[in-house]
């Protein structure tokens, strides 16, 4: 046997299983080394206060980096710390935050939750970098519908993982037919095999009408052999009043101006009396091409790798306090903070724990506690609310924040 054999034969795609994540087998080898230098002093169970803020934000492709991001995996790290003696708090998934925010608090012994610090982070990490380039793209739309087509870009293992992050980050719908056990239906429309395999674009687009449940929208796909003007009319000629769009999947084609695609395409669907068909968009998409796709009258989008890949939101774990005792390392406030937020203007009010709620400066009223108790002694005493709920509190404070407006 080679020396890379050893281990799980079982192990066909290299794949993490669930109950080996909560074993605390995801692990940088440093925690293992630190546990047993611990365990020589005799430290190892030292009661200490842990909080997690993000450095820094993803990149935004308008230069810069997001001056806030969109928090999950959340849930995950209860689940994670489930059974083990500490108590967890949290801001809940689907909220904004901004970095150097404590997003979290974990209290208890140092070896009931430290060597977890790789899988923590890890699931906060990649699915907030995916909710906050989500709700940054749904954003740029102007609140017009946005489908998360990218979980082929993904590791299929975690592809469910991402989907539901994206759609806390506020998207409409995602691709892929797990989420239906998330509570979403999958949203698709046809890939360019169907109609060169049909090899006739009125062709597949009655078959797709006649072949598929009433319930799925009728869109056409509209730049396989013709330019989109030309196949967008034929689609509406062949569909009429049951065609619901037509998707242009080629933002970048050899013509280039997209917008003027765009413009065109509508008014020739307009003029034909077609006002019904919408244009759907999708193809190497981001927060800077969807604004400008949108205001050209682009209805609806579907990104793919600008979400699915999204950069991970770099969160650090640090330990504030020992034994009741404020602690921390250079440049990290010591001390077991509440974090609160005003109701109003939901600017976030961080304090020491257990000091009382502060007054918003700004509007004058109460704040409130925004951290949620997850875990007491490792159970769970929160309920987890739906992906749809966790959609709609990321919508809801972005409608607030000025961000969309409050129709959609
Ligand atoms: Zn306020």
């Amino acid at each position: 046997m080679r020396s890379h054999d050893v281990g799980d034969e079982s192990r066909k795609f290299y794949v993490v299983r669930e109950e080996e994540i909560k074993a605390g087998k995801v692990v940088d080898v440093y925690f293992i080394r630190t546990m047993e230098a611990l365990r020589h002093l005799g430290l190892e169970n030292t009661r200490v206060v842990a909080e997690i803020a993000a450095r820094s934000l993803p990149r935004s492709r308008r230069g810069g980096r997001f001056e806030w991001g969109v928090l999950a995996g959340v849930e995950e790290v209860a689940k994670l710390l489930e059974g083990r003696e500490v108590d967890l708090y949290s801001l809940p998934d689907g909220s904004i935050f901004e970095p150097g925010l404590p997003i979290m608090r974990i209290e208890g012994p140092y070896s009931e939750f430290g060597p977890l610090e790789t899988s923590i982070l890890g699931f906060l990490c990649s699915l907030s970098g995916v909710a906050t380039v989500a709700a940054h793209v749904k954003v740029a739309a102007g609140g017009k519908p946005v489908v998360n087509f990218g979980i082929r870009r993904n590791h299929p293992a975690i592809s469910l993982a991402i989907e539901r992050a994206s759609l806390i980050g506020g998207l409409d719908g995602s691709s892929g037919i797990l989420i239906e056990e998330i509570g979403f239906k999958p949203m698709g429309t046809m890939p360019h095999a169907l109609i060169i395999i049909a090899g006739d674009q009125v062709k597949a687009w009655k078959a797709f009408d006649a072949a598929v449940p009433e319930e799925v929208p009728r869109i056409a796909l509209v730049d396989t052999f013709c330019d989109e003007k030309t196949e967008a009319i034929k689609a509406a000629e062949a569909l009429g009043e049951r065609l619901q769009g037509v998707r242009l999947d080629t933002p970048s084609s050899r013509r280039g101006d997209m917008e003027e695609i765009i413009r065109e395409v509508r008014w020739e669907l307009d003029v034909r009396g077609y006002k019904h068909v919408k244009i759907f968009v999708s193809g190497g998409l981001d927060e800077v091409s969807v604004e400008r796709l949108a205001r050209a009258g682009a209805d609806a989008f579907g990104v793919g790798s600008r979400i699915c890949g999204a950069d991970p939101v770099d969160f650090g774990m640090d330990v504030v306090e020992v034994e009741g005792v404020p602690r921390a390392k250079r440049g990290i406030k010591s001390g077991a903070k509440d974090v609160f937020r005003c109701p109003e203007c939901l600017r976030y009010f961080v304090v020491r724990k257990g000091a009382e709620a502060p007054t918003c400066p700004d509007c004058g009223v109460r704040t409130e506690l925004a951290y949620v108790k997850f875990l007491e002694g490792g159970r769970i005493v929160t309920e987890f609310p739906s992906v749809a709920e966790l959609r709609e509190r990321t919508l809801s404070q972005l409608k607030k924040m000025g961000l969309l407006h409050p129709t959609r």
